[in-house]
């Protein structure tokens, strides 16, 4: 069955990757997917698989809006390389909260995690994971979706490093359709 386009998209294989993926089709028509305060506690139930939705007010919302487009800045492969003091200051100033500690079951195979269950704790998350990304290995494999209509970014962990699609079967193909019909279009 084909995603809507306000479904959240998890293909980033970074948590913070998937939040900046919150606002699609960043360069045509933008997809905000964070439209109201209770997609966000969604959004935080399905990526961190909590066990409820996180309560989230409108504040919330334009707190974490703004924290996904300064981590989109500061990874997205066009502009790392020029951070912008105040997304860093930003940044930190999330990261500083504390984040979900994970706790692992009894039979050592699964792990929850816990905290208050809040949008601080949350965005402090995602904070975290992003300066983990932003000062470990991985930030040179950090790539973008090469469909033209698409702004997803992902961490390419393939061992050639040649993935070009956040997903084959969405991008990879509606791009191979496009080729198509430019081909055969006289
Ligand atoms: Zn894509």
């Amino acid at each position: 069955m084909p995603q809507d386009k306000f479904d959240f998209r998890f293909r980033g294989g970074r948590l913070c990757l998937d939040f900046a993926a919150t606002l699609g089709g960043r360069y045509r028509e933008p997809v905000e997917r964070l439209a109201v305060p209770a997609d966000l506690g969604r959004w935080f139930r399905l990526a961190l698989s909590l066990p409820a939705d996180l309560p989230a007010q409108p504040r919330g919302l334009d707190d974490a809006r703004a924290l996904r487009e300064a981590v989109h800045r500061l990874v997205h492969p066009a502009t790392r390389a020029k951070p912008a003091r105040s997304d860093v200051e930003l940044l930190n100033s999330w990261a500083v909260h504390p984040d979900f500690a994970p706790e692992l079951s009894p039979d050592a195979r699964s792990v929850t995690l816990r905290s208050a269950r809040t949008v601080e704790a949350g965005l402090a998350t995602v904070a975290r994971d992003a300066i983990d990304l932003l000062t470990g290995p991985w930030l040179e494999r950090v790539r973008e979706c090469a469909f033209s209509d698409c702004s997803l970014m992902f961490v390419d962990t393939s061992r050639p490093g040649q993935r070009q699609w956040c997903d084959m079967k969405a991008c990879g193909n509606r791009h191979k359709v496009r080729q198509y019909r430019k081909a055969h279009a006289r």
